[in-house]
């Protein structure tokens, strides 16, 4: 489903992604993990094209994501993305935030779209809140609100870059309850996260980066009780 291969980053002089390898498979659910500045939001955006790679090839869902032939609408139709600060549109409503993309890109009717937002709000937990604003719900709920608007373009991949890191504690369990529900349903999803207990419990792999490098690469039952890399053990000591 996403297949990096040499790719090699840089902002001006910086060297921010270095010989990246790495292969995710369909339905798998990647954790990225690592120290902040070590490149893990770069990567995730090189994935949608919200960053271009310098060189390197990456492959998405079967596009050519740095090719310049490459549809970039068709590519991130395939590709749901959800960040740390939601990025709802304010002046919507919950419903139509969610509807708004299904009916402009996917060709939707309204009525149609808003079957779709409604199966999508009852799955995450929320379909009470369609009619309401924002900023009048919880920021655990409109992480969920984003969660769904990402699912109702049916994406191939759903990429989560620190989804609970922006939530009051008591919040981060509702969020990462829905993330579990979505792995279990096989979606392919690569998250990054610093909540060591989804990695242990929900990834099938755990990729460390540091440095603009992916330093180890394990099963979490591997990389949390024997990690291979000094790099990676100073970071667990820190975390965990
Ligand atoms: P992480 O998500 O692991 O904290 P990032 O991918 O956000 O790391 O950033 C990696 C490095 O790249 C950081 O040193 C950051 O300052 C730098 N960086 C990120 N975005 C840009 C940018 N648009 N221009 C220049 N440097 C950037
Ligand atoms: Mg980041």
């Amino acid at each position: 489903m996403i297949s990096f291969r040499q790719v090699e980053k840089h902002f001006g002089d910086f060297h921010v992604l270095k010989a990246i390898n790495l292969q995710i498979e369909r339905g798998e659910v990647v954790v990225v993990v690592g120290p902040s500045g070590s490149g893990k939001s770069t990567l995730l955006r090189c994935i949608n094209r919200l960053e271009t790679v310098t060189s390197g090839e990456l492959v998405v869902s079967g596009h050519q994501v740095n090719d310049k032939k490459t549809d970039i609408n068709k590519l991130r139709r395939d590709i749901g993305m959800v960040f740390q600060h939601f990025n709802l549109y304010p002046h919507r409503k919950v419903i139509d935030n969610i509807t708004l993309a299904p009916m402009k890109v996917l060709g939707l009717t309204r009525q149609e779209a808003e079957q779709t937002a409604m199966s999508y709000l009852e799955k995450v937990g929320i379909a009470d809140k369609a009619g309401q604003y924002p900023s009048q719900l919880s920021g655990g709920q409109q992480q969920r609100v984003a969660i769904a608007r990402g699912l109702a373009m049916k994406p191939q991949v759903m990429l989560f870059d620190e989804p609970t890191s922006a939530l009051d504690p008591e919040m981060v369990g509702e969020v990462l309850d829905v993330m579990k529900a979505l792995a279990k349903e096989g979606m392919t999803m690569v998250v990054v996260t610093h909540e060591m207990g989804f990695a242990r419990e929900v990834a099938d792999r755990v990729v460390f980066m540091d440095q603009g490098r992916i330093v180890e690469e394990a099963a979490p039952g591997e990389f949390f009780t024997s990690p291979r890399e000094e790099r990676a053990r100073l970071f667990l000591n820190r975390v965990l």
